[in-house]
């Protein structure tokens, strides 16, 4: 069976769980061939396997994406291993909060690092071969999905710098949209409300317990749910570009 993505190729950082891990399997499922891009090997090979059980194409690529020399490696390592690039979908990221005034400048660089420079980083060594597959028949289009959060439009007390760092990606991808748009590389970004993954088991007890009293007792996200997010944004026909999604749980106010 052909899919609109049969012949393509996707990169899928953080792919080593939750949002991006159902990302993968799902890009995979629709025929594309799948870089997964994360720090954990072991994660990473049994999501392969599981990938090609089913028939589809993936190669585990373990990378530190703040490192800007391995998150160039991971795009050749790609290019290399699959030949071309049609997807980048830029969704590792970290999630460390709590009162500015007693939170660690560590978690504030690591959080900078993780959620924009490593997707700079990733964003920036992957467009010359993003803007050649949109220029060949095969969809006449490319495709960059910038996973920011509710907090990249929405700010929240003891979010500040993780609201900050998506924030930026909302604003990194909107100026990018516009530059890229006569060449046929579609920017968008998916926030996504809460869903269940491991984001918050970077944090303390405390502030776990006060994330679950100001945004808990409803129904959350699966990541499938935003996998299916990101299906929708890269197989619309070539002049249709999703440049936002907000997916929310129905019960989230
Ligand atoms: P997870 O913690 O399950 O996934 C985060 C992923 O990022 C992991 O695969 C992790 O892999 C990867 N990662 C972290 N640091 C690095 C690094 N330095 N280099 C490469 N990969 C890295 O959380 P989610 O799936 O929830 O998060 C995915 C995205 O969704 C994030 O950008 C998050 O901000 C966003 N989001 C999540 C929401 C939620 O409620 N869960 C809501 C809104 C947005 P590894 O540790 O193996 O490197």
């Amino acid at each position: 069976m052909t899919s609109v993505l049969t012949g393509t190729v996707a990169i899928v950082t953080g792919a080593s769980s939750g949002i991006g891990h159902a990302t993968a399997l799902e890009l995979a499922a629709q025929g594309a061939s799948v870089a997964l891009v994360a720090r954990r090997q072991d994660r990473q090979d049994e999501l392969v396997a599981e990938i090609e059980k089913t028939g589809g194409t993936a190669l585990a690529v373990p990378t530190d994406i703040s490192n800007r020399v391995q998150a160039e490696a991971a795009v050749t390592k790609t290019i290399e291993a699959f030949g071309r690039l049609d997807i980048l979908v830029n969704n590792a990221g970290l999630m460390i909060l709590g009162p500015f005034t007693e939170a660690g400048i560590d978690d504030f660089e690591r959080m900078i690092a993780i959620n924009q420079q490593g997707l700079l980083y990733m964003t920036k060594a992957a467009l010359p071969y993003l803007q050649k597959a949109a220029g060949e028949d095969l969809r006449q289009v490319a495709d960059i999905v910038n996973i920011s959060s509710i907090a990249g439009r929405t700010a929240f007390p003891i979010m500040g710098v993780y609201n900050m760092t998506k924030f930026g990606v909302n604003g990194f991808s909107e100026a990018l949209r516009q530059e890229l748009a006569q060449a046929h590389v579609r920017v968008g970004v998916l926030e996504p409300g809460k869903v269940a993954t491991e984001l918050d088991s970077h944090n303390s007890d405390e502030v776990r317990a006060d994330i679950e009293a100001n945004f808990g007792g409803f129904q959350v996200l699966e990541p499938q749910d935003i996998a299916d997010g990101v299906a929708y944004m890269v197989t619309r026909p070539w002049h249709t570009a999703i440049g936002e999604l907000w997916i929310m749980p129905t019960e989230q106010g």
